[in-house]
């Protein structure tokens, strides 16, 4: 077994090479590749991902998998060898059920709509992508359909991100979230606005750079295993637990957007630098899952980058960098400033509070979509309806609307959506298990002091790289299922201090 074990380990480790040079590829493209390079960088990236595809399907590692099976089940569930052996086996047996006929179409069409997106999403012609859209509903569910005996239509295609998680089991969770969202914005929108004209001033792109660099660096992302570049859509990639790199973007306008921009990706960045070195080169050297992802990089954006423990510490560091712009802004105003609640048509950039409206919305519309309760042609009027019944606002235009996301123009339409607030959901309630183990925590923020929070995050969620599934993890992290319980009280303390509502409100938490 020794042996077969060894040639398991040979062959997924070339697949993670393979996927190691395309990610290298493409942040490259992303980052620093002059424009002229485009097509034959997709050529090469196309290329690789070929041969990584052969590779993962090859019916020699099949044969292997199965000959693995009695040592696996000889050995305890969350050994690293039997969660090796039952990972890989995952994403064997996801990869073999999915024609290589298809996998090529599916990646034309994607292609192509997303070429067609770029046009119409400025001119807000969701006319002209709406035959493309069509194609991709019936392609996502045709991809569904090489995964029989579903629950759920949207279940095989949530299993592809977030493995074992259901599309019914997220729609009761987000239900209840719904309840209490909605009427949280009505209050704080009932409140006097925050002013946070003090983040729109002008301020120089190198030294935001350096000050974010410094808070960066301090919260734990390790610059000797990672970097940060520039790119338009900020990201984190990883092409070994040793290079883990993220990337921001700047305006010099609006101070916010590169700093929480940055301190969200290293969020990333500091989860795949912390996975147990012993798993390189294997298909458990990621993330759990793309919500448990996205948990991490909205925990050091949000419950610690828009803390008042974290200013106390940063602040008057801040304020002496732009003396000019901050010198007469209190503490205070630039807590309240880096919290305002707007109700905005824009997911990207929304505001902690409303921001879960806008997913819940798209996760509701993909299920439709998908269970052929809703047409893509009806999609623009359902997009506004929602938004005003949730948000009380109307986009101008389906640029504000139904075409202002790529996902959907860029992948198939499931699978995604959930995980960004899930990943809301679960960063309270890691962070709340975090402070329960360790209470001191606020106390070394405000010291500028990260290292109990980031060590336990490691010890408790981060070494064990995608041994665990998102639910698995949840249970071992907290004791306890997923709940939204401490991510409401975490959003009525926050919000019910900063936008005065009466106590009689705030009391009122759910059970
Ligand atoms: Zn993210």
């Amino acid at each position: 077994m020794e042996s077969k074990l060894e040639e398991l380990k040979a062959r997924l480790r070339e697949i993670r090479d393979l996927e190691g040079a395309a990610a290298l590829l493409a942040w490259d493209q992303h980052t620093c590749m002059p424009a002229g390079g485009a097509l034959a960088r997709m050529r090469q990236i196309a290329l690789l991902r070929r041969l990584m595809h052969e590779r993962a399907t090859d019916p020699g590692l099949g044969r292997l998998l199965e000959e693995l099976r009695p040592y696996e089940e000889s050995l305890p569930y969350d050994s690293d060898e039997a969660s090796l052996i039952r990972v890989a086996r995952r994403d064997y047996e996801q990869a073999v059920r999915i024609p290589s006929d298809f996998v090529a179409r599916l990646s034309e069409h994607t292609s192509a709509t997303f070429q067609v997106w770029r046009e119409a999403y400025p001119a807000g012609d969701f006319a002209r992508v709406r035959p493309y859209l069509e194609r991709t509903l019936d392609l996502s569910r045709r991809l569904a359909g090489f995964f029989p005996g579903y629950e759920h239509i949207a279940d095989p295609l949530i299993d592809l991100q977030d493995y074992g998680v259901r599309a019914e089991t997220v729609r009761a969770i987000f239900a209840g979230l719904r309840e209490q969202l909605v009427p949280l914005v009505r209050e704080i929108i009932g409140q006097p606005p925050l002013d946070d004209a003090c983040l729109h001033q002008f301020f120089p792109e190198q030294q935001q750079l350096a000050f974010g660099n410094e808070v960066l660096r301090c919260l734990g992302y390790d610059f000797t295993r990672g970097r940060q570049d520039k790119s338009p859509h900020p990201f984190t990639t990883s092409f070994s637990i040793g290079d883990v790199r993220i990337t921001t973007r700047v305006a010099e306008n609006a101070l916010d957007e590169a700093l929480f921009g940055s301190i969200h990706e290293a969020g990333h960045g500091m989860y795949e630098q912390g996975i147990d070195e012993k798993f390189e080169g294997t298909p458990l050297a990621s993330g759990a899952s793309f919500s448990v992802h996205e948990s991490q990089s909205r925990l050091w954006e949000n419950l610690v980058g828009r803390s008042l423990s974290f200013w106390r510490f940063f602040y008057p560091r801040l304020q002496a960098l732009f003396p000019d712009q901050l010198g007469n802004v209190s503490l205070e105003d630039f807590y309240r400033a880096v919290n305002k609640v707007e109700c905005s048509p824009i997911r990207v950039g929304a505001d902690e509070v409303t921001y879960n409206l806008h997913v819940l919305m798209r996760f509701d519309f993909e299920l439709r979509l998908l269970e052929g309760e809703l047409s893509v042609r009806e999609l623009p009027e359902a997009w506004n309806a929602r938004m005003a019944e949730d948000l009380g606002i109307m986009p101008e235009s389906d640029r504000e609307g139904v075409l202002q996301d790529v996902h959907w123009y860029n992948g198939v339409i499931g699978g995604m959506f959930h995980g960004y607030t899930l990943g809301n959901i679960l960063s309270a309630q890691f962070f709340e298990a975090a402070l329960r183990a360790h209470p001191e925590i606020t106390g070394e923020m405000e010291a500028g002091n990260f290292a109990t929070l980031l060590h336990w995050l490691r010890e408790s969620i981060y070494r064990h790289g995608r041994k665990y599934t998102t639910f698995e993890l949840v249970r071992r992290v907290t004791g306890d299922e997923l709940r939204i319980e401490p991510y409401i009280r975490y959003l009525r303390k926050k919000y019910g201090e900063l936008y005065n509502i009466p106590d009689s409100n705030v009391n009122q938490t759910i059970a």
